[in-house]
């Protein structure tokens, strides 16, 4: 009877590991539809360097084949692909979807919220990942932190904004809950696609728009339309995000799962790095190259009511819906705590160092 059993555990182990060497090599090919045109660099390198190491890492078993909006024309119905099922991934932002479920638009940025490295760390050890997979879950996916483009510029206006009379009527292409509060204070505003911008600004649809940093805007050509570019109060810390099928990533081997995480997650580092790296470089330029561009920065009367209409909007939103307030009132407590921790390492080394 002993030896009966041993053999019985014999083989039991034998098939486990012949299953496991079978799910190690298992074949996957998923599809990743992007918000964003095929040369959106470094948005788009971001999501073609995280396939290819999901690709090597998996020794070729697991690939991921990467649409643009080019390809499947539709770059805000990425979110509604993955939850069908169409596609098993996306790479987007989540403030795209706050017409859809106000819940997803905390997780990319907030107006005068979070800088890049304090919302790295709410993300991933202050309560933030936990959120974001709350807020998703009832769209059967989960989303992962996909590269963060630092802090943004107010963006490019035909003309100079000196008063909050300026803002009223402007047609401003502005995402996210910063276009809640220009709207607050007047602003005629809409969100574009991306590939659709320089033209909307050229004939006239808007009047302004506010894309990324110099980075990427110079490259778009928006200085040879609306020369005045303002620093930012809006995005603060723009994280792009990774949308994953839940039931797709249920599906994976143990194995390609941590693979996929591990990629995303070096990916998305490496665009914040790329992204600082390119608007160092560019700036730089702007002096230099193109001496026609006007740096401005809003006026103290008109940050103050852009804060005013901010807090007004919070409450209202937070009133109504609870799991937004649930992330809003954890962002504000982490950003209270973070800041003053910023405030004693980089900006009081900062002030003495510019
Ligand atoms: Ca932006």
């Amino acid at each position: 009877m002993k030896s009966w059993k041993k053999i019985l555990m014999m083989l039991l182990l034998i098939t486990a590991v012949a299953l496991n060497a079978h799910a190690a090599d298992k074949k996957v090919v998923w599809k990743l539809a992007m918000t964003w045109g095929q040369t959106l660099h470094p948005f788009t390198t971001s999501v073609e360097s995280m396939a290819q190491m999901v690709e090597k890492m998996s020794d070729g078993n697991f690939i991921i084949r990467i649409d643009s909006a080019n390809r499947h024309k539709s770059p805000f119905g990425v979110l509604d692909m993955v939850k069908a099922g169409q596609y098993e991934m996306a790479h987007t932002a989540s403030y795209y979807w706050k017409g859809k479920d106000i819940n997803l638009l905390p997780f990319t940025t907030m107006p005068f919220g979070m800088t890049a490295p304090e919302q790295y760390a709410w993300f991933y050890y202050g309560g933030g990942m936990e959120l974001m997979q709350k807020a998703y879950a009832p769209h059967n996916m989960y989303s992962f932190p996909g590269g963060n483009t630092g802090n943004q510029m107010g963006g490019w206006f035909r003309k100079e904004i000196n008063t909050l009379d300026d803002l009223k009527g402007l047609k401003m292409r502005i995402p996210g809950f910063a276009g809640e509060v220009l709207a607050e204070l007047g602003t005629v505003v809409t969100n574009i696609a991306p590939g659709e911008l320089y033209t909307a600004l050229e004939r006239g649809t808007i009047d302004a728009l506010e894309w990324v940093g110099p980075g990427m805007d110079i490259k778009l050509g928006f200085h040879k339309v609306a020369p005045y570019y303002y620093t930012g109060w809006h995005e603060p810390a723009t994280e792009l995000q990774y949308l994953v099928n839940q039931k797709a990533f249920a599906e994976l081997p143990e194995n390609y799962k941590e693979i996929l995480r591990v990629a995303m997650r070096t990916a998305s580092y490496d665009m914040y790095a790329q992204n600082y790296h390119e608007s160092a470089i560019a700036w730089d330029a702007i002096a230099t190259e193109y001496p026609h561009i006007k740096v401005k920065t809003f006026s103290k009367d008109i940050i103050d009511a852009m804060k005013a209409a901010n807090q007004k909007l919070l409450k209202q939103m937070s009133d109504e819906y609870p799991l937004f307030k649930e992330t809003m009132d954890s962002q504000a407590e982490y950003q209270k705590k973070a800041r003053v921790w910023t405030q004693i390492s980089d900006f009081d080394y900062l002030k003495d160092n510019l």
